[in-house]
């Protein structure tokens, strides 16, 4: 990797800034000063440092992203665009991935990363990771819809689902629509439009705000995306 990519990926800011530490001989090679940016180094045997401060070598990048409409959660597709289309540091992190798919209609928390192991971990279904949904819905849903999902819904007529935790937060009789929160622990096809399907109502607005513990952040919009902080990625295991 050359030494500019390497210290923009590592927070040391633009190619612009990276080029003035350069110029002002605070970066060293394996103690070595280094002005050029061009230089190829090897990130996991080099040592760089900045200001005498050892620059850690991050193997991977974790993103949160609040997923806006429209785009899907795919790394190519020939149509639409993708949510590694919202990610402007693509030159920089290889191999990035969104961990599991919203539909393209859905909104909220998808993570993002090129760490196969730990998206092979928040997937697999025998972890059972809870993920929780918000959605606006059409028609009423009832303390009976709480129960039939809480004992494991079958859709589609003969899918069986995982217990599910439903709760109510509103309805709007005069409207016939209800506002409903939902945690599944299983990543079925469409599963919570299927799931509201299978209870005779439809889901009018889906939106992802949790996931393996880890809560979509309040102050990133539609479209916006940041890198996991260490206490989140502890959060994940
Ligand atoms: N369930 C769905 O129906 N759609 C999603 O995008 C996610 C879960």
């Amino acid at each position: 990797m050359r030494l500019d990519k390497f210290l923009s990926h590592t927070g040391f800011g633009s190619r612009k800034e990276v080029k003035e530490l350069l110029k002002k001989k605070r970066v060293f090679v394996n103690e070595v000063m280094e002005k050029d940016g061009k230089k190829a180094i090897d990130e996991t045997q080099d040592i760089i440092t900045v200001d005498e401060q050892i620059v850690e070598y991050q193997k991977y990048t974790y993103y949160m992203l609040n997923k806006p409409k429209g785009v899907v959660s795919a790394t190519e597709d020939r149509e639409h665009r993708t949510v590694i289309d919202l990610i402007k540091e693509t030159d920089l992190v290889k191999g990035l991935f969104p961990v599991g798919r919203l539909d393209k209609d859905t909104t909220g928390l998808l993570l993002l990363t090129n760490n196969g192991e730990l998206a092979h971990e928040l997937l697999s279904p025998k972890k059972k990771v809870p993920k929780l949904y918000q959605a606006q819905v059409s028609g009423i849903m009832t303390e009976e819809d709480v129960q039939l999902f809480s004992k494991g819904i079958t859709i589609s007529g003969d899918e069986k689902c995982l217990p599910a935790k439903l709760t109510i937060k509103s309805v709007d009789e005069k409207n016939n629509t209800s506002h409903i929160e939902l945690e599944i622990v299983e990543g079925k096809y469409h599963q919570v439009k299927r799931m509201v399907e299978a209870v005779g109502k439809k889901v009018v607005e889906l939106d992802r705000f949790s996931m393996g513990g880890l809560f979509l952040d309040s102050a990133l919009k539609q479209g916006k995306y940041r890198e996991l902080s260490e206490k989140e990625l502890k959060i994940l295991g």
